[in-house]
This record gives C-alpha cells, sequence and structure tokens, in this order.
C-alpha cells in the first residue's frame, strides 16, 4: 500500500463539475483580470469570514508585505515573529524593509509564545506577526493584549488555518489584517498559486487595493504600486472550493483524532496539541520523534513502507543559510522550544480525501516502528 502526502487531483475529481463551471465561466466572459470572478470571490471570502474586505492578491506572501506596506511598516520598523515556521512569514518582513525578531514558540502548540513577546518589544517594535501554524490558532486573545498595552499592530499570517477558531475569538477579529495564501496545499489552494488578504480596516482594505494593481484607483491614474493581482481562473476554482472547506476541515479533524486516538500510546512520538475549545483544522499533522536523531530513521521506515511523510519545518528560518537577511534580524531570549520542533516534527499525510485504510495503515507502521524502538 502507498500513501501520498497529498489528494489535490482527488479533490479536483470529487467537485470537478463545480470547478469545471465556474473555471468555463471565466472563459466565457473575456474577463481575466480583475473581472467580476475576482470580486465575488472576495465578497464570497470575506462573508466567510464575517469582515468587510477581502482583497485578492497573487500568493500569500505578497498578502503578507502588502498589508505590512499598507500598514506603514517599513525600513526602521521590527516586526515579532517567531523561527519555527514558513520561510515566507519572515521573508516578507524583510521585503517591506522591516527587521524580523524572533522570539520562542509555545512547547505544546508550536505557536508564538505570547509569554516571550515583551521582552522583545523594543521604541522600534511596529507589529506582532502570530502564524496560524499547522492549522490551529495561535494565542491572539493574549496577542492583542500585549499589542494594546503596547499600540501594536498584528498581522495574522492564516496560510495554514482557514476555517479554524480560537476559544472564544474568531480569525480577524483581534488583529489589523489577516493574510492568507491560496497555493494548491494550504487547505483552500487553486491549482497554482494565489493570496488574500482579510480586514475590517477601510484604509488597510483600499491601501492593499491600490498597491496590487500599480498603485491605480482609477483607470491611467497611478501612485507606487506593483502587480500582485488573483486571477479571475483561480478566483473560479476558490469560490467553487470555498463551499467545501468546511467539510473538508471536518475530514481533516476526523483523521486527526483517528491518529490521535491510535497513536497516544506510542513511547517515542509526541502528538500535536489541541488546545481545548480551539477548531483546529490540521492544516498539518505534525508529531515529533522523543529525540531529533530519530527522526531519519521513522521517515526512513515510512517511506520504505510506502507512506510519504514530510517535515515542516526542519530548518527553521535562523537556521537558513544566509541569516540574517535584512538588517539586523534578531533572536531574543531562549527559542530551544522553535529549534526541538524544527529538529524533531514528522508531518504524516493529511488531506480531507485520506481514506480510512490509508490513515489506519499509516497507523499501523508508525507504531510498527515504535515498537522496534521500544523505550525512550
Ligand atoms: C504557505 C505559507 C506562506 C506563503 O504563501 P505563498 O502563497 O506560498 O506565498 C506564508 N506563511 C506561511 C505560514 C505559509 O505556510
Amino acid at each position: 500500500m502507498t500513501v501520498p502526502f497529498y489528494g489535490h487531483v482527488k479533490q479536483y475529481h470529487n467537485i470537478k463539475s463545480e470547478i469545471d463551471a465556474n473555471i468555463h465561466e471565466v472563459l466565457e466572459s473575456g474577463q481575466y483580470v480583475m473581472g467580476p470572478m475576482l470580486k465575488r470571490f472576495e465578497k464570497e471570502f470575506a462573508d466567510y469570514h464575517g469582515m468587510k474586505h477581502a482583497i485578492g492578491v497573487g500568493n500569500g506572501t505578497d498578502a503578507l508585505w502588502l498589508s505590512f506596506m499598507a500598514l506603514g511598516i517599513g525600513p526602521g520598523d521590527e516586526c515579532i515573529t517567531h523561527p519555527n515556521t514558513f520561510f515566507a512569514t519572515a521573508e516578507a518582513i524583510w521585503i517591506a524593509g522591516a527587521t524580523a525578531v524572533f522570539v520562542d514558540s509555545d512547547p505544546k502548540t508550536n505557536c508564538i509564545d505570547p509569554a516571550k513577546i515583551e521582552a522583545a518589544i523594543t521604541p522600534k517594535t511596529k507589529a506582532i506577526v502570530p502564524v496560524h501554524l499547522y492549522g490551529q490558532c495561535a494565542d491572539m486573545k493574549a496577542i492583542r493584549k500585549i499589542a494594546d498595552k503596547h499600540k501594536l499592530l498584528v498581522i495574522e499570517d492564516n496560510a495554514q488555518a482557514i476555517g479554524a477558531r480560537g476559544d472564544g475569538f474568531k480569525i480577524g477579529e483581534l488583529s489589523d489584517a489577516v493574510c492568507t495564501s491560496f497555493i494548491i496545499q494550504k487547505n483552500l489552494g487553486t491549482f497554482g498559486d494565489g493570496g488574500a488578504v482579510v480586514t475590517n480596516n477601510d484604509q488597510v482594505d483600499r491601501h492593499v487595493r491600490r498597491l496590487r494593481n500599480h498603485g491605480s484607483e482609477k483607470r491611467s491614474c497611478h501612485s507606487y504600486g506593483f502587480n500582485s493581482r488573483l486571477d479571475d481562473i483561480h478566483a473560479a476554482v476558490l469560490s467553487a472550493k470555498l463551499k467545501h472547506i468546511d467539510a473538508g476541515n471536518d475530514l481533516r479533524r476526523k483523521h486527526a483524532a483517528r491518529y490521535t486516538a491510535c497513536l497516544k500510546d506510542a513511547q517515542n512520538i509526541t502528538l500535536p496539541y489541541e488546545v481545548p475549545g480551539y477548531r483546529h483544522v490540521f492544516h498539518l499533522y505534525v508529531i515529533e520523534t522523543k529525540r531529533p536523531e530519530q527522526r531519519r530513521p521513522l521517515l526512513d521506515f515510512l517511506s520504505k513502507n510506502g507512506i510519504d511523510a514530510k517535515c515542516h519545518y526542519d530548518i527553521a528560518i535562523h537556521q537558513q543559510e544566509g541569516y540574517p537577511w535584512g538588517k539586523g534580524a534578531r533572536i531574543v531570549g531562549s527559542i530551544a522550544n522553535a529549534e526541538r520542533n524544527a529538529g524533531c516534527c514528522i508531518s504524516l499525510p493529511m488531506f480531507p480525501e485520506l481514506t480510512a485504510e490509508e490513515v489506519d495503515y499509516t497507523i499501523a507502521k508508525t507504531l510498527e516502528w515504535d515498537r522496534t524502538v521500544g523505550q525512550a
């Protein structure tokens, strides 16, 4: 048996008629850039979040740095985030000309640890950039409190957690902007690249709209800007898929619950932690080996048995070649949790279309490896 890591084509086949009909509508409309399909999807996506505005952009990285720029974050400013995330979180800070400051992650959730943030605040600090890592919201209530106390902006990197919720808070409710990626492997993915900014802030909406389209609000008139638009064909795919996102996330949660129930007694791995009251949408199901030297053997064992597991993210940002980019990126305090996460993480196959047999086979092989290793 083989277990793939992604189910992109399966997902397409499941809702092919809806996706094809939407794409066909765009093709026949003759309007492929900034057309009616983009408008329609932006409205649907804002409504999905219960927010005023959604602006489609070229990708998730652009969503981040265009938001930073729209909020006035640039050279001389510092943004606090954590190093065990996808590279783009920090990359976007550098593209905006600002400085990334890294603090540790929470040992259980692997999201930014709010208790570590205040030590990193300086007069230059402009924003906190929490990542809803692996599909679970960061502790936004604690982050909002710190931001209010120090008058900081909060920009949510929500590339991984569309449809997630916190305990008594929704994504977007406690921040200035929410940035999403629609690259195919994300929970809501198009057949290529895409991204969006979601916000209740009219100024951010206006700025991002202008910046993504050559600084133009009116035909022929331009101020400073770029080209980062979400194509109508992608909007068509996303509009069709948005109707299924909650059902897809429910399936991810079902697979995760099965993994957790069956793997909980394994001696040599730790399992993902879901904060009570949160809705984790399991963009990834990330386990950790108890010791870093166990990771390669487990990955090899799964691979030998036809299971495609991966690592997210085995090289933390501060461990990347050439770090630090930009001026003066720095680490504040111990980042032992982030380094443990990077050193021990393994993502088991996780997508809505996984079959029960595939989940159970992955569980069986993981337990088989665990038994051969014995007590940690
Ligand atoms: C995927 C991802 C991004 C970047 O999205 P792209 O669309 O690839 O530019 C940013 N942050 C996180 C946490 C991501 O997972």
